[in-house]
């Protein structure tokens, strides 16, 4: 499906056109209607990492494109099927589960635009120059656009429209969210892990904590979380996403010896605990990286 140029330009995001104050304020006034979403969640080899399809009225925004080909691949047939031009694919946060399926994705969409921050964007063309070179073939840069999101830019979707807002120094350094105010809709990228382990590789909960919390304040209106990997749940995901945090430090820093380090019965009693506190997660083997990441980051004074 190529977009038209019309639903090209009605895409655009628009550099700072509301304040965050002003946008905070609608929110509250949340409407019953959820923002139309479709999920694709990977399997356990890319930790069920999700791309979503949002639907509006005339066209489609995907957000986030999958580690694996053979997902993408999947993601665009779906997009295909709703028989709307898509606009533009998201790329939240630079990390490869979100954009490894890129080049697979725009291959079978026409090759659509690709909209991201500027850290996502520097990734972007870094990871494309880098496969032009092992492959001997000329870098694509074109499909950028020149402008990076920043947060208050606004993705007009014709019937509806959708918020830029930014998070820094949690699971990624930098990560896009984006927030629909006239339904409550938080698309929460990798701040939100449902139902699974969290990859906390980067050693930064307590910034994630600090994000979460940025997020509650930003965005009091939240009806719905769709999170960056695994099913939306019933509950306050963002709530849980923090305990989880909140509990992962506590119990590294019970089970943390003079070196800094936690040994091997330490890191099953933790799995054990959160296990305990957090039933059915998934993920478990992200436990052990964790269990050293944050040790590391306590250790630091984090
Ligand atoms: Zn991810």
């Amino acid at each position: 499906m190529h977009p038209s140029s019309t639903s090209r330009r009605r895409f655009l995001a628009t550099a700072s056109a509301l304040a965050f104050a002003t946008v905070a304020a609608r929110a509250r006034a949340t409407a019953a209607t959820p923002l139309v979403v479709h999920t694709h969640t990977s399997d356990a080899t890319a930790w069920h990492v999700n791309s979503l399809i949002v639907e509006s009225r005339d066209a489609l925004l995907i957000v986030d494109a999958q580690l694996h080909a053979r997902d993408a691949v999947e993601v665009a047939r779906r997009a295909r099927a709703l028989g709307k031009p898509v606009a533009a694919v998201l790329v939240t946060h630079p990390h490869k589960d979100h954009f490894g399926g890129l080049a697979a994705l725009r291959r079978r969409l026409g090759g659509v635009p690709v909209l991201a921050n500027a850290t996502t964007r520097r990734v972007l063309e870094l990871d494309t120059l880098a496969r032009a070179t092992a492959l001997g073939t000329e870098a694509d840069l074109g499909w950028l656009p020149e402008a990076a999101l920043v947060p208050g830019d606004t993705i007009d979707l014709g019937d509806t429209h959708v918020v830029v807002d930014e998070f820094v120094d949690h699971e990624a350094h930098r990560l896009v969210a984006l927030y629909a105010p006239a339904t409550g809709d938080l698309l929460a990228g990798d701040l939100i892990y449902a139902g699974s382990h969290a990859w906390l590789g980067e050693g930064r909960t307590a910034g994630w904590i600090d994000a979460l919390l940025a997020a509650q304040h930003r965005w009091p209106g939240v009806a719905r979380v769709h999170a960056g990997h695994g099913a939306t749940r019933d509950g306050d995901p963002i709530a849980i996403q923090m305990d989880y945090l909140v509990a992962t430090r506590h119990a590294v820093g019970m089970a943390m010896g003079a070196d800094g380090r936690v040994d091997a019965a330490g890191i099953a009693r933790i799995a054990a605990t959160l296990e305990r506190q957090f039933p059915h997660l998934g993920l478990g083997q992200l436990v052990p990286g964790n269990v050293r990441a944050v040790a590391r980051e306590l250790a630091a004074g984090g």
